[in-house]
């Protein structure tokens, strides 16, 4: 099998030996029979478990009804989640793609356009993407050097968590401040307190958009709707993907009514974005999370994990951090052969940055599963 995917598929993955044959709830199960706990949830995606039973109704009654329409025509399930997720992100607008690389396509667009400015300000560790504007604006250097002759030219990038780095660097040319509530990719990096609000009067000073990346972080992930409640602020653009769709692919950017009003007909558009059958499993993903308190279980497993894995004496762990359910622990050593023994004993986590482990498991998971994942760590990282 895995011959196929070589001789066939771009090799731009490093994939794990396994094939995912099916999941259900916080556990999958190999093309050979074998059981895995999942700590990974196919990146911060499936957040009510695999195939929640309300999500795979959702999708199964709509895809008895139509399963496309475009962008052409009004769609029912569109509007509905487009309506809750204004509510809940204290937003007025939603533009719908379909993943979280185009959603910051979109934002970059959109800040071009209400400002007439051609500057952008991302972060040291940012990740926002893998398409030319969001790329862009992507720092690690891996990612970005062998396309640099192709990439927007005016992006600077100042230190995470460094409130004067931002002030100054911003300039009259500048459009928008891209950011990460918490930065994922890098290693689950959390800001300090009162540093997003900082950033909010900066750009407030200067005239300048900002633009909240919360492809990985919102829905309960970091024990709040979106990680930005912790700071209290309200961004002028923000980015959804990932969860959202509940599985399915779907991403988002949300704006404040007199930012959104500047996208006028022909501006943006896309042939799949919201289409009804994402739309109607992200309807069903929050419906899930409200009914079952998901938000505040995060929050309450999320702060015994971090406690949890806080108790490991291991010279190899440097240091432990999360919000929520989004959790890292920085090691000494490289993360991807503890990974690799984690899924030998039935255990799927992720490395991110070389060595970061990194546990995003769905919000369903109970305490007996944190358990298990941080003796199983323990006696992994012993060896
Ligand atoms: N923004 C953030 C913060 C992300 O973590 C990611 C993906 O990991 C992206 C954007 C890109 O999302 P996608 O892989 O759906 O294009």
């Amino acid at each position: 099998m895995f011959e196929k995917d070589s001789k066939y598929i771009f090799q731009t993955f490093a994939r794990q030996p396994i094939a995912i044959a099916r999941g259900r709830g916080t556990f999958v199960w190999d093309s050979e029979g074998r059981k895995y706990l999942d700590f990974v949830s196919g990146i911060s995606v499936n957040i009510v478990g695999h195939c929640n039973p309300a999500v795979v109704s959702a999708i199964r009654k709509q895809s008895e009804r139509f399963i496309h329409t475009s962008n052409l025509y009004y769609s029912e399930p569109q509007m509905e989640l487009a309506e809750k997720l204004c509510r809940l992100a204290r937003l007025d607008k939603v533009f719908f793609c379909n993943s979280g690389t185009e959603a910051v396509e979109a934002a970059l667009k959109l800040a071009a356009k209400v400002t007439g400015k051609k500057e952008f300000i991302a972060m040291e560790g940012s990740f926002h993407g893998r398409t030319i504007g969001s790329l862009s604006v992507t720092h690690e250097e891996k990612f970005r050097i062998p396309f640099q002759h192709v990439l927007m030219k005016d992006v600077k990038f100042v230190r995470y968590n460094d409130a004067d780095a931002l002030r100054g660097a911003v300039s009259k040319d500048t459009a928008a401040v891209l950011i990460e509530p918490i930065q994922g990719e890098s290693g689950v990096r959390i800001p300090s307190d009162g540093y997003l609000r900082s950033v909010r009067e900066i750009c407030d000073e200067n005239g300048v958009l900002l633009i909240l990346d919360e492809v990985q972080t919102a829905f309960g992930r970091t024990g709040r709707w979106f990680c930005k409640e912790y700071s209290g602020i309200t961004p002028d653009i923000m980015t959804l993907a990932k969860a959202l769709g509940g599985g399915l692919p779907l991403g988002a950017m949300l704006a404040r009514e007199g930012i959104a009003k500047s996208f006028t007909k022909g501006d943006h558009g896309s042939t799949f974005g919201g289409n009804p059958l994402a739309c109607s499993a992200g309807l069903a993903m929050i419906g899930v999370v409200k009914k079952e308190n998901l938000v505040g279980r995060s929050r309450q497993l999320g702060d015994y994990f971090v406690r949890k894995l806080g108790n490991i004496n291991s010279s190899q762990i440097k240091e432990v951090r999360g919000r929520g359910l989004m959790v890292g622990i920085e090691l000494n050593i490289k993360g991807d052969k503890v990974v690799d023994a984690m899924r030998e004993k039935g255990v799927l986590i992720n490395c991110t940055a070389g060595n970061v482990l990194r546990f995003l498991p769905p919000l369903i998971i109970k305490k007996e599963h944190v358990d298990r994942v941080t003796a199983m760590l323990e006696t992994v990282l012993e060896k």
